[in-house]
């Protein structure tokens, strides 16, 4: 490989050590890691989603819960770098790899760099971030929400115990946008929900999904993540069928018609 193709966009008009630098002082305030490191494989998962994996060293330190994400800087100057955040779909400590799943939807920053990048390209990131998890005294565990939400909610279904439930109601583009997983608790629910020529963004048919899921008996949690109307129109399904706030996650990923700030999430108001 020759020395130029072996430097990312941003390692090559300098910006990697700036944001290095950026990372560490934002890594330090969140108590988390400042990690450099290098794209080893970006391929399609499916016909609407990049699976990046990216190596580094200073993976060795990094102890992620299923469910966490990086937050993996893009572009921009001084303070005002600008972020997106990824879910962890894989990570193998002794390889020292991380594997991020992204969904091509739009034209943003967070999709351009997804398209592009490439073997060899630099990435900076800080992780691991995020607060949700699996809940370990739930018997069941649901999983709701959009594309952007497929990689928590198969990262933490994964990591459901074989004597547990897990419900999966995840909306995709098609039949040929359902993604492998290895899910070893018992699985019910529609699983996949085909969005067809509908635009993203519209919670009708995962609505539709929650009013008619099955639930198993017992303690359940459910996990909501998408778009911000949807998850919370999600919520309010979720509570109308009895569950209480506290066996509730929900986290909004995107929102329709807006780009994400430059910390990576969605605007509030
Ligand atoms: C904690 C957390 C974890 C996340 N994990 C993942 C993940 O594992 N995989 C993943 O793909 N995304 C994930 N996301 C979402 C991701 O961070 C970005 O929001 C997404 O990639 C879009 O970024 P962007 O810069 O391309 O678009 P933006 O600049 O934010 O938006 C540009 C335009 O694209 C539209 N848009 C954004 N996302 C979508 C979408 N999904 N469908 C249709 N239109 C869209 C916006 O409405 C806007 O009009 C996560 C977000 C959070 C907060």
């Amino acid at each position: 490989m020759s020395a130029r193709s072996d430097r990312s966009p941003v390692s090559s008009n300098g910006k990697s050590s700036d944001y290095r630098r950026q990372n560490e002082d934002l890594a330090a305030r969140l108590g988390v890691l400042a990690l450099s490191l290098r794209v080893v494989q970006a391929e399609d998962l499916t016909p609407s989603f990049r699976r990046i994996t990216l190596a580094g060293e200073e993976l060795r330190a990094m102890e992620p819960f299923p469910g966490q994400d990086l937050m993996i800087a893009l572009d921009g100057n001084g303070e005002r770098v600008r972020r997106r955040r990824y879910t962890i779909r894989h990570f193998d400590r002794w390889r020292r790899q991380v594997t991020l799943d992204v969904a091509l939807h739009g034209d943003g920053p967070g999709v351009q760099w997804a398209r592009s990048v490439r073997p060899g390209h630099a990435v900076e990131a800080v992780g691991p971030r995020g607060k949700i998890g699996l809940d370990p005294n739930a018997s069941w565990h649901l999983f709701v929400g959009d594309d952007a939400f497929a990689p928590a909610a198969l990262a933490m279904a994964e990591a459901v115990p074989p004597t547990r439930n897990v419900v999966l109601a995840i909306e995709v583009d098609g039949p040929g946008h359902e993604q492998p997983a290895d899910v070893r608790a018992r699985v019910s629910g529609p699983r996949w929900i085909h969005r067809g020529d509908a635009a993203p963004g519209n919670p009708a048919r995962l609505l539709e999904a929650v009013a008619s899921l099955s639930l198993p008996t017992g303690r359940g949690h459910a996990y909501v993540g998408g778009e911000h109307r949807v998850v919370n129109a999600l919520r309010d399904a979720l509570e109308a069928r009895g569950l209480a706030s506290e066996d509730l996650s929900v986290k909004s990923y995107w929102r329709l018609g807006r780009q994400n700030a430059a910390n990576g999430e969605p605007e509030r108001t």
